[in-house]
């Protein structure tokens, strides 16, 4: 009895010494990690994980830091080494792109001429996102697009009212900013009805010497338009094209600027057969001559008469020819009125008379920079429409266009007498 006494209580010795040996040694639940209480980063900052630690008590390392370039959650793993032991805790943190893109404008409202080209880029200084930087243009843009700049805008130069224009720019993720751009269009200008500051004050009524036989021929535009601008006329502030692009054959494809070329050519060979002196503006589609310095080449010369040769474009039923004069209250050179109005009555009556066009009779205008700076009479004649695939063919075909040449020489004769 004795003897089992003994061997239970040395049993109970060593549970006993184990308990107190257990107590006392150090386990891996010893290990301890708090963390601060961060849970969010913002896109593309840089993060020290070991900063997210509030206490430790060993020496930690952790195995990657978290990429935020990406957003969304992401685990990071540390490692606790003390005495001997290691435990690793894995702590969670989200990276969120909070910060939308920057739209920087030049402008947030702007006036515009009537007429005058928008160009909604150019009131765009930048578009950036902090974090990706520039952002591009994007035109057609669909459901999921990210990263992108596009503009809605509605305005058009010809219709004068107040129009918003928005610009949108949409980063990588989908943050979003809006900016708007105030534009008005200001009404179409009036031809100015205060004296330019350099007029021309010639009031007395232009006379023709009989014994000039000048003529200067302008075949309208030329292979390739300028849309630089210049006066319409001395002293005007109102500005307009060098030369437009003219108008294109609807099945000849033929561009005006070719036709009114073909029939000035026949035209100076059926002047010249008539006795006339006979000056071109041009005789190649290669040039660049502003319609103010074709009108200088009628001054220059003293030409007694000035023919700018020109087609209509317009719906594809328009047909028929007219010719142009400047206005009886033309501010720049009203003194020619008389003359190059029945210039312009002659010309069309005998060139539709010869060629059967239909007659649209003389429009009267002060905005053609190619009669505002003439010092000589001058007219346009606008020969048939090329949008009119009959008055087309026949303007195109060469010996209509002898036709034409003869009708224009023909009114030329009749003026002079
Ligand atoms: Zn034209």
């Amino acid at each position: 009895m004795k003897k089992v006494i003994i061997v239970l209580l040395g049993v109970a010795i060593v549970i006993g010494g184990y308990l107190i040996y257990d107590q006392t040694r150090f386990k891996i639940d010893d290990i301890v990690l708090e963390f601060n209480d961060i849970k969010e980063i913002e896109y593309g900052e840089s993060i020290d994980p070991l900063s997210l630690i509030k206490t430790c008590s060993g020496e930690v390392t952790y195995q990657e830091a978290p990429n935020t370039n990406q957003v969304g959650k992401h685990e990071i793993t540390f490692v606790v080494k003390e005495k001997g032991l290691t435990k690793q805790f894995t702590y969670e943190i989200e990276v969120k792109d909070t910060k939308a893109p920057e739209i920087v404008m030049t402008k947030e409202k702007d006036t515009l001429t009537y007429g005058s080209t928008f160009d909604p880029q150019k009131y765009i200084k930048s578009v950036k996102d902090p974090v990706d930087g520039d952002i591009e243009y994007k035109k057609d843009v669909k459901d999921n697009d990210v990263n992108y700049y596009t503009y809605q805008s509605d305005v058009n130069t010809k219709v004068p009212k107040d129009y918003t224009v928005q610009y949108i720019a949409v980063d990588k993720n989908n943050n979003k900013t809006e900016k708007s751009l105030k534009i008005t269009v200001q009404k179409q200008e009036k031809e100015p009805q205060t004296t330019p500051s350099k007029p021309n004050t010639s009031s007395s009524t232009y006379t023709a010497n009989p014994n000039n036989k000048v003529i200067v021929i302008d075949p309208g535009h030329q292979g390739k338009g300028n849309s630089a601008k210049e006066a319409v006329g001395p002293g005007s502030s109102t500005m307009k094209a060098k030369v437009a692009g003219g108008a294109t054959g609807v099945s000849s494809r033929k561009p005006e600027s070719q036709i009114t070329l073909d029939i000035g050519l026949k035209l100076r060979n059926e002047l010249q057969a008539r006795g006339y002196t006979v000056i071109m503006t041009r005789t190649s589609q290669n040039v660049n001559i502003s319609n103010q310095q074709r009108a200088q080449v009628g001054n220059k010369n003293n030409a007694a008469a000035v023919i700018h040769l020109h087609c209509d474009g317009g719906a594809s039923s328009a047909r028929g020819a007219h010719t142009i004069a400047i206005g009886k209250d033309n501010p720049y050179c009203p003194q020619l009125y008389k003359a190059s109005s029945s210039l312009a009555q002659k010309v069309i009556s005998s060139y539709t008379s010869l060629t059967g066009i239909k007659s649209r009779g003389v429009s009267y205008r002060n905005d053609l920079t190619g009669l505002n700076w003439s010092e000589v009479p001058a007219i346009y004649i606008e020969m048939g429409f090329i949008s009119n695939s009959e008055e087309d063919k026949l303007l195109t075909d060469s010996s209509f266009q002898n036709k034409c040449a003869k009708g224009i020489a023909n009114g030329i004769d009749q003026y002079f007498k």
